[in-house]
């Protein structure tokens, strides 16, 4: 059995009045990290409640239910799915009772050793209600002889491997870890709460910060656990050594343009990416467009540097999840068409540049030049702001397996021809380190870029 990929969102908020309502925002706002499922666990120091369903944040939540979430602590988590499971089984926060009292977590991520870990639990006779990892870290806490709670959790996280951010509420104390890796992105900001106190907010997405006015403090640290409980500072451990290798296709695609990701804004990144595209490849065309919105920043960076007018040409409609997510082929080829439009007067006639973030298998890309074609465009060159994908990732980001990865099976010509564009262009993998700044020793994990897998 596969073990689930994660992309997901996690947020823990600690000593806030109105926790719950804080988590609510910041899961509004990391609302395109998944949108299968979300919910909220709260603590008011005795007892942890929680409230998750199918959905989006706000057909989850509403002002009723989440008045029951009380308490002055909170963590929530936004689901993105893979096609065809119970997703009900499968959304967090997991909450347990187990000898110490109570715990919910949230976890975004994948862990690499689930499998193996699971079959020897079960073995050992443990149940499981869902696919979800998270659920082998309870059973590992659960099953551990250390005394507390935050020791138990040091002993399960030491036997597992993988990409996670992991937030853990306790009735009274939250305990927050990032993988030693630091594939994810994960921050911790600080919140002023209106009777002078401070709270603490971690989560996947710095933009979650904005919406709830807190403010920035600093990544969490790759291996790092962070303790808050009441009335002390935050406390940080290093419970394994640090091996960053930061996921670099969060500054091509997953990230919203308006967070901080390991300590560049993303928005900057991608507009350089289009710059370096311009700069790498040349093309003689009237206007250059974005896909909308994965598009834009890098769009707007090819423009600049090449003096070929921008324009919006292509529209989209907001009402539409991501057509990535759709499971069969024929609903996400539907799907394109229901979410982009062109803007035929722009179009008609000229030699269109049209940029996108990545080609995955290519459906997206396919629909997008036809729509073009359709539009009156006289000719259509197809520009991605990140080198061809062809790795599976299985550190949290949801990428088909290798066949369905175009890339992995087509030669650029092909994929091309495939796309029926008039010419297609990647931006080599030297030219995204350059968009990033990259030192020699910035080890990215780029394998869904090229294979090469650290863990
Ligand atoms: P495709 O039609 O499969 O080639 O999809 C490519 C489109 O999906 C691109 O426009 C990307 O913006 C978007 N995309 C790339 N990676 C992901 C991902 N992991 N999850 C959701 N969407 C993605």
């Amino acid at each position: 059995m596969d073990s689930f990929k994660e992309e997901c969102a996690v947020v823990g908020v600690y000593n806030c009045q109105n926790a719950a309502k804080l988590a609510y925002y910041s899961l509004f706002s990391m609302q395109h990290r998944g949108q299968e499922a979300s919910g909220i666990s709260s603590s008011d120091g005795k007892k942890i409640k929680t409230i998750k369903n199918h959905g989006l944040v706000t057909s989850v939540f509403d002002e009723e239910n989440l008045k029951k979430l009380s308490g002055y602590a909170a963590v929530g988590h936004n689901r993105y799915s893979t096609a065809g499971e119970d997703s009900m089984l499968d959304a967090q926060p997991v909450f347990a009772r187990y000898d110490l009292g109570e715990m919910s977590v949230v976890h975004n991520g994948n862990l690499t050793n689930a499998q193996e870990l699971r079959k020897k639990l079960i073995e050992n006779g443990a149940i499981f209600q869902s696919f979800m990892d998270t659920e082998i870290l309870i059973h590992l806490i659960a099953k551990s002889e250390k005394k507390c709670l935050q020791d138990r959790i040091i002993d399960a996280i030491l036997q597992v491997q993988g990409a996670y951010s992991l937030v853990f509420l306790s009735r009274s104390k939250m305990f927050v870890i990032r993988d030693a890796n630091g594939f994810r992105p994960f921050s911790l900001g600080k919140i002023q709460n209106d009777d002078g106190s401070v709270g603490y907010i971690v989560a996947s997405e710095s933009c979650a910060f904005d919406l709830v006015n807190a403010q920035y403090v600093r990544d969490v640290q790759p291996g790092e656990m962070l303790i808050f409980e009441a009335n002390k500072p935050p406390q940080s451990l290093q419970i394994m050594s640090p091996t960053p290798h930061p996921c670099i296709f969060e500054y091509v695609y997953f990230a919203r343009p308006d967070s901080k990701v390991f300590g560049r804004t993303v928005y900057d990144v991608r507009k350089k990416m289009g710059i370096e595209l311009a700069r790498e490849k040349s093309i003689d065309a009237d206007i250059v467009i974005p896909v909308p919105d994965s598009g834009v920043a890098a769009a707007l960076g090819y423009s600049q540097e090449s003096k070929i007018p921008f324009e919006l040409g292509i529209i989209r409609n907001h009402y539409i999840g991501r057509t990535f997510i759709e499971p069969t082929q024929t609903m996400r080829e539907l799907k394109v068409r229901l979410k982009l439009n062109p803007i035929r007067e722009l179009i008609e006639g000229k030699k269109v540049i049209v940029i996108d973030d990545s080609i995955v298998r290519g459906t997206t890309s396919r629909q997008i030049v036809r729509i073009l074609r359709g539009a009156g465009a006289k000719e259509v060159h197809m520009c991605i702001s990140s080198p061809p994908t062809i790795s599976p990732c299985y550190y949290g980001v949801d990428t088909p397996n290798k066949e369905d990865l175009i890339s992995a099976r087509m030669s650029v010509e092909q994929i091309c021809e495939y796309i029926e564009a008039d010419s297609l262009v990647y931006l080599s993998l030297q030219g995204l380190r350059q968009s990033l700044e990259c030192g020699q020793s910035d080890s990215f994990c780029q394998a869904c870029f090229d294979g090469k897998y650290v863990v």
